[in-house]
């Protein structure tokens, strides 16, 4: 079996007496949509936390491309190819769409060369900008400041983003939320190819996405793995319909 691009090994992280991560044990293989499903509370945001860096974990190893990243920085996380979708407060919300993903695109470039450069013409980073926002459909919404995006149009913004910087692996924590159906639709399409670029840990509510995109599904209850399988495994699964599927 390939190498996983990403293996968490025995995370936890406490809140005071609460324990939010009670020893999570998961890997992303290559070209893989690895979905993380689990009620409200499970502890399925924490561990992306843990994962990209915004919260330290207690115990437990973090790998990514066979390095311990545990230790970094968020900053150093992202720099090593983690790539997690940015808070929507992150946009410049003044910027036109295009003006933050070109942004991002000389980041990425910024990094890519290990000496000094000066910083790349605006021009020659609009094509490669664009041709990011076309493939999330955002193109025509291109010049419009970040601010006058509906909701949706932001999540797939910061996905752009995400894109832009090239990632090993994609942390994605409900990227559908607040779309609409339309809206969760193109997503999945997009995120059914997405995976060939880097593999997916996708925390989603939307079953029909979930079912839909993953190749494999974890369950999380109680900041612990109850199970792991295929999609058509895990809705057999009686433990998992008990615990979260509802009956
Ligand atoms: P999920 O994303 O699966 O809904 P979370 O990871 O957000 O769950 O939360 C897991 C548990 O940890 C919840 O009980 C939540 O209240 C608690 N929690 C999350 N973040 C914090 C925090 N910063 N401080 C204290 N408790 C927290
Ligand atoms: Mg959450």
């Amino acid at each position: 079996m390939a190498e996983p691009v990403l293996q968490i090994n025995e995370l936890v992280k406490n809140f005071g007496a609460l324990r939010a991560t009670d020893g999570v044990t998961l890997d992303l293989r290559p070209g893989e949509i690895h979905a993380l499903i689990g009620p409200n509370g499970a502890g399925k945001s924490t561990l992306i936390h843990q994962i990209c860096g915004t919260l330290r974990q207690d115990s437990g190893t973090i790998r990514l491309a066979g390095v311990d990243i545990g230790a970094l920085s968020t900053a150093d996380r992202a720099r090593r190819g983690l790539g997690r979708t940015f808070q929507v407060s992150s946009l410049v919300s003044e910027f036109s769409a295009l003006r933050n993903v070109m942004l991002a695109v000389q980041a990425k470039q910024a990094t890519s060369f290990g000496f000094f450069r000066p910083v790349m013409r605006d021009v020659s980073l609009i094509e490669p900008a664009m041709a990011i926002l076309e493939r999330l459909g955002l193109a025509h919404r291109a010049r419009l400041p970040a601010a006058e995006l509906s909701h949706g149009e932001r999540r797939q913004l910061e996905i752009a983003i995400t894109l832009a910087l090239q990632p090993k692996a994609f942390l994605l924590d409900e990227p559908m939320a607040g779309m609409g159906l339309e809206g969760s639709k193109a997503l999945t399409l997009f995120l059914d190819g997405l995976r060939q670029e880097a593999p997916i840990l996708l925390v989603e509510h939307d079953m029909d996405a979930v079912f839909t995109l993953a190749d494999r599904v974890s369950v999380l209850v109680y900041g612990r793995i109850i199970a792991t399988g295929t999609a058509g495994e895990i809705r057999r699964d009686p433990a998992v319909r008990t615990a979260y599927l509802g009956d």
